[in-house]
């Protein structure tokens, strides 16, 4: 059939013009027009729209369930409380990364057949996966035996990854004694190990020489502080009054 319109398709009663179609379209969508009343020309011009909207505007909602169509989204806390981390996003952003086990550690580029060497460049142990880089490897757990609670440190040691970004994040009082911005100091951590782990790893020349605990309380104050800011300014903008013009 050559280049047409839906207008073309109706006659001058405003009927569908069954013969110069039906031939072409399957049974269902021949139901489906069917129940259709004919355009009037009088109306409207034809035009394309976006058929999963009801006013025919595409919008990026609306197209997302037919690119994910089993997709209904996840139910477990740990999402939810790694979407209100209060600290810097590309840290939530890691947490998150961390939470679904996708960080590009040995273990996981060795899965990737990016390389066959699993093994921890800092510590030499043999398989560098996630547990490793941010708990078990030496230069973690340095840190964590510093801040986490003696009786709670095997549970911390040992819990799933998920469970433990569960209880730093929403139970801050479970792991350690200094519950004030926990949440904050624990990505602050999580976050420095990272990047520690990947000037060993990359051999990257390192200007900043503080330790990683330093530089974790330089993180959490910072962030403190800004937070401290933003609510001020916030609070100074809601006792302002808007005089209307006379
Ligand atoms: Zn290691």
């Amino acid at each position: 059939m050559e280049r047409t319109s839906v207008a073309d398709m109706v006659d001058n009663n405003g009927e569908w013009r069954w013969a110069a179609f039906q031939s072409y379209l399957p049974f269902n969508v021949l139901l489906w027009v069917a129940a259709k009343k004919c355009p009037i020309e009088s109306d409207t011009r034809d035009m394309v729209g976006w058929y999963l909207r009801e006013d025919l505007n595409f919008s990026v909602k609306s197209a997302y369930p037919t690119r994910i169509k089993d997709y209904s989204g996840s139910k477990e806390p740990v999402w939810g409380l790694i979407h209100k981390y209060r600290g810097l996003s590309k840290i939530k952003y890691f947490l998150w990364l961390v939470g679904k086990g996708r960080i590009m550690n040995n273990a996981e580029r060795v899965r990737r057949h990016f390389s066959s060497v699993s093994n921890c460049t800092c510590c030499m142990a043999s398989i560098e996966d996630i547990d490793h880089v941010l708990r078990s490897c030496p230069l973690a757990f340095t840190i964590w035996v510093d801040v986490i609670k003696r009786e709670k440190l095997n549970e911390f040691m040992t819990m799933d990854i998920k469970s433990w970004l569960m209880y730093n994040l929403g139970d801050p009082g479970y792991f350690v004694h200094a519950v004030e911005h926990w949440d904050i100091m624990f990505g602050a951590i999580v976050w420095n190990i990272w990047l520690n782990r990947n000037v060993i790893a990359f051999e990257t020349p390192v200007d900043d020489c503080r330790s990683v605990m330093d530089k974790n309380l330089h993180l959490k104050e910072a962030t403190c502080v800004a937070l401290a800011m933003r609510s001020s300014v916030q609070v100074v903008h809601q006792g302002i009054r808007v005089r209307p013009k006379r």
